[in-house]
């Protein structure tokens, strides 16, 4: 059966994917500085009155802007649909490579063809398992050949996700910090005191960073805080999460502030300032941590 897709897939090979297209600008100065600009590049050679375009410039002269490419050939409308029905809906590009015949010049009136080079075998990558389809355009000047670019792209059914989330990080309980978890464990939310000089800590430290004192004992916070600082985490993913979430540092009433997340509203409705109080989420039947909840009036 995949041996028969392979084939039909392979048939494509060599048929073509956009013909006798025509660049949507001709090469001109306004892009050429643009994308000068975007990257940082300031070689001479790209401005005044001998310019010509930095030859890694070649794709965007075929490139159909947002309106896109109104006229792809039905091969290569076919070997995509073929590709979706064998279950490799995604798509992402690999790579690409350029040959340069000659440089191009502004008033460098594009045309270009595309042929579909070659449909892999079937190959299994981190995304998932999938095709890779490469196809060579040939961009001409007249009857030139100024360039040649191969672009690849793998088509591919999107490897499964792990179906179990792994459990939130556990956090690392040590001899300095113990007091504090035994205090969530009882649903309290414990700062350090300096017995010394009675100024308040926290995160829990083995002395005080203002005496020196080695000695302390608690106060229990009464919960009330807002919000000091924040971030919305997106990337990178981690298994344990479900991206995007705010994660705050809350200014306590007593003064210190400590990093928790903010539940109650929605990750983008968080602001500096916002009212919140204090609760305790269990996550599993282990897990038990401090969180922050925006004051109802604020929440909306
Ligand atoms: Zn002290």
């Amino acid at each position: 059966m995949s041996d028969d897709l392979l084939a039909r897939l392979k048939s494509y090979e060599g048929c073509p994917a956009a013909v006798a297209r025509t660049g949507k600008d001709p090469v001109n100065a306004p892009m050429i500085r643009h994308w000068c600009e975007a990257l940082g590049d300031t070689n001479p050679a790209y401005t005044g009155p001998d310019a010509v375009a930095p030859p890694t410039m070649l794709q965007v002269w075929t490139m159909g802007g947002l309106t896109g490419h109104d006229t792809r050939t039905q091969a290569y409308d076919e070997l995509l649909a073929l590709l979706d029905e064998s279950g490799c809906t995604s798509v992402v590009a690999t790579d690409c490579e350029q040959e340069y015949v000659r440089p191009l010049r502004p008033g460098d009136e594009i045309t270009f063809d595309t042929v579909i080079e070659s449909v892999s075998a079937r190959k299994t990558t981190k995304l998932g398992t999938g095709h890779f389809v490469t196809t060579r355009t040939e961009l001409r000047v007249g009857p030139d050949l100024v360039g040649i670019h191969r672009f690849r792209i793998l088509k591919y059914a999107p490897a499964r996700r792990p179906e179990k989330k792994p459990p939130r990080p556990r956090p690392v309980v040590n001899r300095d910090n113990a007091g504090f978890w035994k205090g969530v464990e009882q649903h309290k939310l414990l700062i350090q005191r300096c017995t010394a000089c009675a100024t308040l800590r926290f995160p829990w430290l083995p002395g005080c960073a203002s005496c020196g004192a080695p000695d302390w004992d608690t106060v229990e916070a009464t919960g009330e805080g807002t919000v000091y600082s924040y971030v919305v985490m997106h990337h990178p993913p981690f298994p344990a999460f479900d991206p995007p979430y705010a994660v705050a540092l809350i200014e306590l009433a007593e003064g210190v502030r400590m990093i928790s997340n903010v539940i109650g509203t929605p990750y983008e409705k968080v602001r500096i300032g916002m009212p919140v109080r204090l609760e305790f989420q269990s996550y599993d039947d282990e897990l038990v941590l401090p969180v922050f909840r925006v004051a109802e009036e604020a929440a909306v």
